[in-house]
């Protein structure tokens, strides 16, 4: 195989893997911010439940404070009974008492309603923090994997950098040139494998003779529509071999 069809081969499999990594690089602080408002929202949840827990132990002490008041009207109108002297009187203190009996009834009803809402929160308390422990694990964990990932790429872009340098730096410099210029037009994508007299990044049929001089890989060669360099292999190259299946 021509020395530059080989090289640029390799050249293009290497912007790609640079360009792969760097989309991903690029990535990551957005991953890392849904990450970080997934854990807000869930901060958010508990604390959420927490101030309806608060309110309604605020709202039940308002209820008996009231209750209080009302027990001491109660038990005042009882004492009072003792000392009536008509049976009018009588009768209108039996009416205060009853007014207030069921005063106390309805309040000890609004106690209850509020004991079972603040058990229900308490379950419901209860869930969210362990959801929000459950959470942060989980993205304790992804922000320690992205950082990982994120030092793995800064690796291999720093070494699939100086393979590019000393790749470029072997290709002759009209080849480099032609890869370039190519690469400029065709979204990174400078070199196409043919196939079956195809070229198999735009689809094109080739010209019978121009396919026959690209599976001799003697010399560099553009695709007549596409313009890329067009390359033949023997043993055609897989999805995540040596030729970008698509662009
Ligand atoms: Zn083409």
């Amino acid at each position: 195989m021509n020395a530059d069809l080989e090289q640029l081969i390799h050249l293009q499999q290497l912007e790609l893997q640079i360009d792969h990594a760097r989309r991903r690089v690029a990535e990551i602080p957005g991953v890392q911010q849904a990450l970080a408002e997934r854990l807000a929202d869930q901060e958010a949840a508990v604390t959420g439940v927490r101030q309806r827990l608060a309110d309604n132990q605020t709202a039940r002490r308002a209820i008996e404070k009231e209750l209080a008041v009302v027990q001491t009207r109660l038990s005042k109108y009882k004492d009072q009974l003792m000392e009536v002297k008509t049976n009018k009187e009588y009768q209108a203190m039996q009416k205060e008492i009853a007014t207030a009996q069921e005063a106390v009834r309805a309040h000890e009803d609004r106690i209850l309603d509020c004991m079972e809402e603040a058990e229900a929160l308490t379950r419901e308390l209860k869930d969210a923090d362990a959801e929000l422990k459950r959470q942060q694990a989980d993205i304790a964990r992804e922000r320690q994997a992205l950082e990982q990932e994120r030092a793995t790429l800064e690796r291999d872009l720093a070494s699939t950098g100086a393979g590019r340098e000393a790749l470029a730096a072997k290709l002759s410099r009209p080849a480099l040139q032609l890869f370039e210029h190519v690469a400029r037009q065709r979204k990174g994508l400078a070199v196409a494998e043919a196939r079956d007299g195809h070229c198999m990044v735009c689809h094109v049929r080739l010209r019978p003779q121009v396919f026959n001089d690209v599976r001799r890989n003697d010399r560099l060669i553009q695709c007549e529509s596409c313009l890329r360099i067009l390359y033949f292999a023997a043993t055609p190259a897989t999805a995540d071999g040596v030729t970008p299946s698509a662009q």
